[in-house]
């Protein structure tokens, strides 16, 4: 009779003890579908890099770049649209080389269930972003090249210094200007007034007041199975953004919680960090493109019909440079992103301590949601995590989330108290 029960009194047993901490689980069938969409995912984040590198030393080694700027500087001698007139075409070159990449990867949206956008819509999204491309970066190339035709020496301080209020003016206008251009947005108030009044007093707990205005809904679900939310825009165009698909998916404890994260973006200055840590990549980058171009140009500017630096046709060794300067960046700019992703997790889960019941686990559980439906790997490999994870893996956010607790510990938490 003893042993029958057995099992029953282990289990009242577990159920006293502490809690478990949970841990990120696929069902077999969505592991190998994980695993086998991580793996191509990677590999065509590193094969499209490098056939990135191979169209602009193309383009460089074609001497696309020099034909134009000789035509461009027949049509016209005003500086301001020989830029207009040299960058857009040049720009497209490239794209249009690397438009295959970019196919492939919406390929494998649609294939493992991300995105439901048909290939129209996709196209015409990508010709929008082609054209808000080629604007921004002429008035950018054209301001560049006036720099350095000016200082020889200094052009990479100067240009940098110029464009540190462009990218404020740029992160300030995305929300408001560009985002609707792509994706719809409608105030959180509109459709969910009980979400609201719900995430007012999670944010009343934090210490903020996020006036409802700020709270907007992304109708994602026209595109995307996907899951997401996040915090853009500064000053006056500073908010939060919840994709409706999450809030689909969740039930309205974690939901909260996901606004308990994005909040701590809100609240730590996550934007203006993000902000800071790219303008000062940007003025290594200028720096080492600089000295890359100079080099470069001296060298084989003869073979590549480049006059000098200040010809429009040293533009595409220039983004070369960039591009392989920001490729050899992206670890360090990915671990960044994974400690400031680390404490909006902390943050969460402080700041809905004691308004939704069982918080932890809520928090777990909304990982595990989140982790399936993106069909995350649960075990990338240390080179993986390393070179290309924004966020910490899945697993390892499910298993903080359920052990965090402070509370019980007697210790101070560190960011709502
Ligand atoms: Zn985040």
């Amino acid at each position: 009779m003893l042993s029958r029960c057995l099992p029953f009194l282990l289990l009242a047993v577990s159920a006293l003890a502490e809690p478990q901490p949970q841990t990120y689980t696929l069902p077999p069938e969505k592991l190998a579908k994980a695993i086998e969409y991580a793996r191509a995912r990677n590999r065509l984040h590193f094969a499209a890099t490098a056939y990135g590198f191979a169209v602009l030393a193309g383009v460089v080694g074609l001497k696309i770049a020099p034909r134009l700027r000789s035509r461009v500087e027949k049509w016209t001698r005003r500086r301001a649209f020989q830029a207009f007139l040299f960058t857009p075409p040049l720009l497209l070159a490239v794209d249009a080389a690397m438009l295959p990449a970019a196919v492939y990867g919406h390929h494998l949206s649609l294939k493992f269930d991300q995105s439901i956008q048909g290939w129209e819509s996709w196209f015409w999204d990508w010709t929008k972003a082609e054209l808000l491309t080629f604007l921004i970066s002429a008035i950018a190339v054209w301001l560049l090249y006036g720099v350095i035709r000016r200082s020889p020496r200094r052009w990479w301080f100067y240009g940098w210094l110029a464009s540190v209020p462009l990218t404020i003016l740029l992160v300030f206008a995305a929300p408001v200007l560009i985002d609707p251009l792509f994706d719809r947005f409608e105030p959180l108030s509109a459709r969910r007034p009980d979400l609201v009044a719900a995430i007012e007093k999670v944010a009343a707990r934090g210490g903020l007041s996020i006036p409802p205005s700020r709270m907007f809904e992304m109708r994602a679900s026209e595109k995307w199975k996907a899951l997401n939310a996040y915090v853009t825009g500064v000053g006056a165009s500073k908010r939060v953004v919840v994709w409706d698909t999450t809030m689909r998916r969740m039930t309205t404890g974690q939901t909260l919680f996901v606004f308990g994260h994005e909040m701590g973006h809100y609240v730590l200055g996550h934007v203006w960090l993000g902000i800071g840590a790219a303008c000062a990549a940007l003025l290594i980058g200028l720096y080492l493109g600089y000295r890359f171009l100079r080099l470069a140009v001296a060298r084989w500017g003869g073979r590549w019909d480049i006059r000098g630096v200040e010809d429009w046709a040293s533009l595409p060794v220039l983004m070369l440079a960039l591009a392989v300067l920001s490729f050899a960046a992206e670890p360090l700019e990915n671990s960044f992103s994974r400690r400031l992703e680390h404490e909006a997790d902390i943050y969460g889960l402080e700041v809905i301590h004691g308004i939704v019941p069982d918080s932890a686990r809520v928090a777990a559980r909304s990982f595990q949601i989140l982790g399936e439906v993106s069909l995350s790997d649960p075990h990338p490999g240390p080179f993986v995590e390393f070179w290309l994870y924004d966020h910490p893996p899945v697993s390892e956010r499910v298993r903080f989330a359920s052990e965090y607790d402070p509370w019980g510990k007697g210790e101070e938490p560190k960011y709502v108290r």
